[in-house]
């Protein structure tokens, strides 16, 4: 199936060119979204940049998007200071319970590696064989 680029599907959570969270847990996506999808729990890791997750000593613990609720409007992925929240491309949701509509973080930061214009570089391709459910079967134009 063939999707134009700026089309506006399930998100993505973004890693930097180190394969470090971009997300640094502000909550102003959270803050933005009318429609109250975004749940978002903060901490600390005092850890040296070389061995923390995310690029930043403050990351999100817990990150997840509720798509019961998502309406799409990308005003989450315009708050973003650091570009961690992304629109991606997929769209099909079909599930069998609203808590399935759920989505956390693990979940939101594979879906970076489903994308089918992503490929790892040296840094994140740790990352991307996590990804175990496949590239979407889609073209961008
Ligand atoms: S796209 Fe809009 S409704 Fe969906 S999580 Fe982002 S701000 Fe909320
Ligand atoms: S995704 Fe962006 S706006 Fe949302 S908490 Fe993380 S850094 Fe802040």
């Amino acid at each position: 199936m063939t999707i134009y680029r700026r089309f506006r599907g399930e998100h993505f959570l973004d890693v930097n060119e180190d394969g470090k969270e971009k997300c640094v847990s502000c909550f102003l996506c959270a803050a933005a979204c009318p429609a109250d999808a975004i749940y978002i729990e903060g901490a600390e890791d005092a850890r040296s940049y070389e061995e923390r997750h995310s690029m930043d000593h403050r990351y999100a613990k817990i990150y997840q998007i509720d798509y019961g609720r998502c309406i799409l409007c990308g005003f989450c992925v315009d708050a973003c200071p650091t570009d961690a929240i992304n629109h991606g491309h997929n769209f099909e949701w079909a599930v069998y319970t609203p808590g399935e509509m759920v989505k956390d973080k693990e979940y939101l930061l594979a879906n970076k590696w489903r994308e089918p214009d992503v490929t790892p570089n040296e840094n994140q391709r740790h990352l991307a064989a996590k990804q175990k459910m496949g590239k979407l079967n889609i073209i961008l134009k």
